[in-house]
């Protein structure tokens, strides 16, 4: 038995203290910050001791080992101080993983996470496997090793959850893409990401599979810094691939071992150039995980697009509403803009992290007609894209710029919530933000 602190308690932490205490450790939780009513609940029903609204010394810095939760930095006095005297810091699925013998197929990146996850899942489930999914989506992963069995994980993981990894092994681990996100937490260095994210690779052995998009340029330049030796499977819109996904013509092509399948662009349920990607990576998962070709075919035509990700909310006087609330940063939006057949009002803003808005200049010319600020300091906004001579107005809720949208837009178009920022001036995360929006639509 040993004692292991737990710093933060949110959905991953509690996870993580659950587990310690189902596995027979001492357990001590310490949060700053208020503690949700939900999980003070599971800690009392778990009767796991906590503390929150401070951290105190003594119970926490006599830990044999610490869980610190991913939205803790590693710059707060507290874990400094942990690692000063050569504490063991780990992260939550780092520790879950050592209680857990299911094969992982494990997803990062910096866009497109969510989406990939939730096919794997989708088609996992299809194919009748017995599978639970968690990390950043729905039920933390440490939690469910302590109350469920499953024979497969698809987790999503984002690149703090991967920062405090040493032994966590996935069997099939893909990067999705990346572009600069988060920078704040990494020094301003893009090559700090990169590694933070590439960590997923770092115990991938002989008989384990990396899936990756060959298109990035700055996944590729890292690949050639390091060596892996699992089965290298990349994904591809511009090439031809050994072995892995590209595009011949309208299909998709997987080569795995030595088979080919194909998949009919026009049948995907998900449109959109990055969901072609998205799509490439998660019938890679299947064939390495030995899922039958119809299941694959019958799971990429039927999937359900996912809240706040390109969600088509209502049509109104031919007028199509969709909610991309989750697009904070550069990159999601323009793969947003890019797969607009129709006349968009865009409305766009909020908490900026350091955009580059020149990236999205052709497209807005091309495929904008009107611009709709949403966030409290629309400056840079109005800067990047006033010369362009399209109509622009600010906003400082959803329903205002539901309303301005809809006085901009004329049957045939789209208004398109894919904001490029962060929503916290405004909202409480990007899910208010989109549901606020979605309300306001259906309000008109
Ligand atoms: P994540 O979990 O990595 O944030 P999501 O699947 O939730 O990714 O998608 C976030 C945003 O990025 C959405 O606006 C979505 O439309 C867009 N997106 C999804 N997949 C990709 C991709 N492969 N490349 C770029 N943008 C993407």
């Amino acid at each position: 038995m040993s004692r292991i602190v737990v710093l933060g308690g949110a959905e991953s932490g509690v996870g993580a203290a659950v587990l310690a205490k189902v596995k027979g450790h001492e357990v001590f939780l310490s949060d700053k910050g208020k503690i949700k009513d939900e999980y003070v609940e599971t800690l009392k029903k778990w009767d796991i001791p906590y503390e929150e609204g401070h951290h105190t010394e003594e119970l926490i810095l006599n830990a044999d080992e610490v869980v610190k939760s991913p939205g803790i930095p590693g710059t707060v006095p507290m874990v400094q101080k942990l690692r000063a005297q050569g504490t063991h810091i780990v992260s939550e699925i780092e520790f879950a993983s050592r209680y857990d013998s299911a094969k992982k197929i494990c997803i990062t990146g910096s866009n497109g996470k969510t989406t990939t996850t939730s096919l794997i899942y989708y088609l996992l489930q299809n194919a009748g496997l017995n599978v639970g999914l968690g990390g950043n989506i729905g039920k933390s992963y440490a939690y469910q090793v302590a109350t469920e069995h499953f024979d497969y994980y698809v987790l999503e993981i984002s690149s703090f959850q991967l920062d405090d990894v040493y032994d966590f092994k996935p069997d099939i681990a893909i990067i999705t893409n990346i572009t600069p996100d988060h920078l704040d937490r990494y020094d301003h260095k893009m090559e700090n990401y990169v590694a933070a994210k590439f960590n997923i690779t770092k115990n991938l052995t002989r008989d384990d599979c990396f899936i990756f998009d060959s298109d990035d340029d700055i996944t590729i330049g890292h690949l050639d810094n390091i060596i892996l030796r699992c089965k290298m499977l990349p994904f591809s819109q511009e090439k031809e691939v050994k072995q892995g996904a590209f595009l011949r013509d309208d299909k998709i092509v997987l080569r795995y071992e030595e088979e080919e399948t194909d998949l009919y662009l026009q049948e995907l349920a998900l449109g959109g150039k990055h969901n072609i990607y998205n799509s490439m990576a998660a019938a890679l998962a299947a064939k390495a995980s030995g899922i039958d070709n119809e299941v694959i075919r019958n799971s990429l035509a039927t999937f359900q697009p996912i809240e706040h990700r390109l969600e088509p909310v209502l049509s109104i006087k031919d007028v199509l509403y969709i909610n991309d609330s989750k697009a904070t940063n550069i990159d999601s939006a323009w793969y947003a803009l890019e797969c607009q057949k129709r006349p968009v009002v865009w409305i766009v803003g909020g908490t900026d992290k350091g955009n580059d808005y020149s990236i999205l200049n052709d497209l807005v010319r091309e495929k904008v007609k009107a611009i709709v600020c949403l966030g409290v300091d629309n400056a840079k906004i109005h800067a990047a894209f006033g010369s362009m001579g399209k109509p622009m107005t600010d906003a400082l809720s959803a329903e205002e710029a539901v309303r301005k949208s809809a006085e901009f837009a004329e049957p045939g178009d789209v208004v398109l919530l894919s904001p490029c920022c962060a929503s916290f001036d405004l909202f409480k995360n990007y899910e208010d933000r989109g549901q606020q929006f979605k309300e306001a639509v259906r309000k008109l």
